[in-house]
């Protein structure tokens, strides 16, 4: 009985390859490039979630964000092992640019067909105090809606096939960034303060967009906790000034600003530079999503 169970399931077995491998040979006669598929890498997650978008339900093209959702930035990071080998699968890598992936150049050199999907090429960029580039393009949604248009840009010239599809669907993407930008605007014409303290030097796009004046950044460089003397000196900045409120975000631990605020009495609120996944499982709208959230946070911080 078992035997003959195992034999019926191999005859249907190869019943099913021969079927299939027919139907293989006739599809790849015609369109022999529209069945290999096309692997796009990101370096973290809100070029993952830009790419998505505009790769959206293209059954030949597959997105993979190299780094884990909860990655956050990319200053300082180090490629790992397991990083080069999701590289290696790699047709397109999608980064943002201005300097986030200081990795870049390695990569490059290693893989010298890979395709490199720029997404800040042409956006003005804003310095640092430092006088190095502000990579933290994204943050601004003009400058998203930018990136979006590159990135489907980029893709339609080295994956030529799927090109429509990438211009629809940024597209598509790009009128619910615009509606979200529009409704921002309007949300934020009136508020009473536009002076703000943040954490780490995320925000300035998002400022210049929203016409916000940021006063101080806590930490300059995340994950290093300011000196006491610079502790101090902001303590000081926010006695003497009108700026009373602290955006403090997600990614990091907010033990500096509260003591900013214990010292002050200014105000903790959170404002999230859409740089890590917050929910699980639909990425797509993530982006959306942490913008309406921050305009909620804005709203109650600056009247
Ligand atoms: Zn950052």
């Amino acid at each position: 009985m078992q035997t003959k169970k195992i034999s019926i399931f191999l005859i249907l077995l190869l019943a099913v390859s021969i079927l299939g491998g027919c139907a293989g040979n006739k599809t790849s006669g015609v369109t022999a490039t529209e069945k290999k598929s096309f692997t796009i890498v990101t370096s973290f997650y809100p070029m993952y979630v830009s790419t998505l978008n505009v790769a959206r339900d293209i059954a030949s093209v597959q997105v993979i964000n190299m780094t884990k959702p909860q990655t956050g930035c990319l200053h300082d990071y180090q490629l790992t092992p397991q990083d080069l080998v999701t590289l290696e699968s790699a047709d397109a890598f999608v980064v943002n640019g201005a300097g986030m992936e200081a990795f870049l150049n390695d990569v490059i050199s290693r893989q010298k067909n890979l395709k490199i999907i720029e997404a800040s090429r042409g956006i003005t960029l804003l310095r640092d105090p430092s006088g190095e580039y502000n990579p933290h393009v994204w943050v601004s949604i003009t400058d998203a809606i930018a990136q979006v248009r590159n990135i489907a840009g980029q893709l339609s010239a080295v994956n030529a096939e799927n090109a429509k599809k990438y211009e629809s669907n940024a597209n598509i993407y790009i009128a619910k960034l615009e509606a979200l930008k529009t409704k921002m605007h309007a949300s934020m014409a009136h508020i009473k303060t536009r002076d703000i303290i943040t954490f780490h030097e995320a925000f300035p796009y998002f400022a210049q967009e929203f016409n916000l004046h940021i006063a101080a950044v806590i930490e300059r460089d995340p994950g290093t906790a300011p000196t006491m003397k610079e502790l101090a000196a902001i303590i000081d900045m926010v006695n003497k000034s009108k700026v009373k409120v602290l955006f403090a975000e997600p990614q990091y631990s907010p033990s500096s600003a509260r003591t900013i605020a214990a010292e002050t009495g200014a105000k903790i609120y959170s404002l999230d530079p859409a740089v890590q996944a917050v929910t699980d499982g639909n990425a797509y709208n993530e982006y959306i999503n942490v913008m309406e959230t921050n305009l909620i946070s804005l709203k109650e911080a600056l009247g």
